[in-house]
């Protein structure tokens, strides 16, 4: 090989769907790529920014599926930075935001490989607000949380439990199968009646979105066929989203 190889790791943010939610940055990084890696949240379309010989590769893990585990893919990403040069590590919303970034940064700066990171917009604030629900909201949430539903031992997250006896606006990534656990926690803190959220595909063609209240959000998902990947928003600022006047207006109607 003549040219001189420069390694080097760009730990990339896609945004949440929509293409055009890559920041410039993360466009710069693709039109230096030598290849990229690319997960299963991330479009497609963003790899029209890396160059033509740039070699494109999917490495993504959808439920179920596991052509590549973690270990594969940082492997195959240090043998391509040593072989190629400049490595794009696309990674769905926010490479920090459980996105396994930091192991992978790790694994890289283990080999002497440089890496840099480029923040993308994390479908937990994202979604909820492309949705025109703020995560916070004055006089409504203080805070927000952004918790998994689905820990590595498969019990829902103990941060849930805490989450729910708080005020803060609740995001839970990865819940969508632990929902009747999630909805029998904010019940048993008294919260039935408190406004959820459920966002199917956000920023993209196939988005879905049901607003309900915590009592009846697990029947209104079963209703609209909701599917991964989607997460769940609890909390007050959920009210605020134009069709919860509708919920409401249901409820008059039963009562
Ligand atoms: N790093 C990502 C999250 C990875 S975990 C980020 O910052 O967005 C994957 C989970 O994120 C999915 O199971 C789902 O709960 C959520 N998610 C990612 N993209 C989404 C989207 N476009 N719409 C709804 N939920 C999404």
């Amino acid at each position: 090989m003549n040219k001189h190889i420069e390694p080097r790791v760009t730990l990339l943010g896609a945004g949440p769907g929509d293409p055009d939610l890559l920041t410039l940055k993360g466009v710069k990084a693709l039109q230096t790529a030598d290849v990229v890696l690319y997960d299963a949240l991330t479009n497609e379309a963003l790899l029209e920014h890396a160059p033509a010989q740039a070699i494109k590769v999917y490495v993504g893990k959808r439920s179920g599926e596991h052509s590549h585990s973690q270990d594969a893919i940082n492997q195959l990403m240090i043998d391509y930075a040593l072989n190629y040069g400049h490595v794009v590590r696309l990674k769905g919303g926010d490479p920090f935001v459980f996105g396994r970034g930091y192991e992978e940064l790790d694994f890289a700066t283990s080999y002497n490989v440089p890496v840099s990171v480029i923040p993308g917009i994390s479908s937990s604030i994202g979604v909820p607000g492309l949705q025109q629900i703020p995560v916070t909201h004055r006089g409504l949430s203080e805070s927000f949380w952004v918790i998994t539903g689905t820990t590595t031992n498969g019990q829902i997250s103990g941060d849930i439990y805490q989450a729910a006896n708080s005020n803060a606006t609740v995001v839970i990534l990865m819940g969508l199968k632990q929902l009747s656990k999630i909805v029998e926690v904010f019940k048993a803190v008294g919260k039935a009646q408190l406004p959820a959220a459920v966002v199917q595909n956000g920023s993209t063609e196939t988005e879905k979105l049901v607003i309900s209240t915590v009592e009846n959000i697990e029947a209104r998902v079963g209703e609209e066929k909701i599917k991964a990947p989607a997460l769940l928003i609890f909390g007050e600022v959920v009210s605020l989203h134009p069709s919860f006047k509708n919920v409401i207006k249901q409820y008059a109607a039963i009562s």
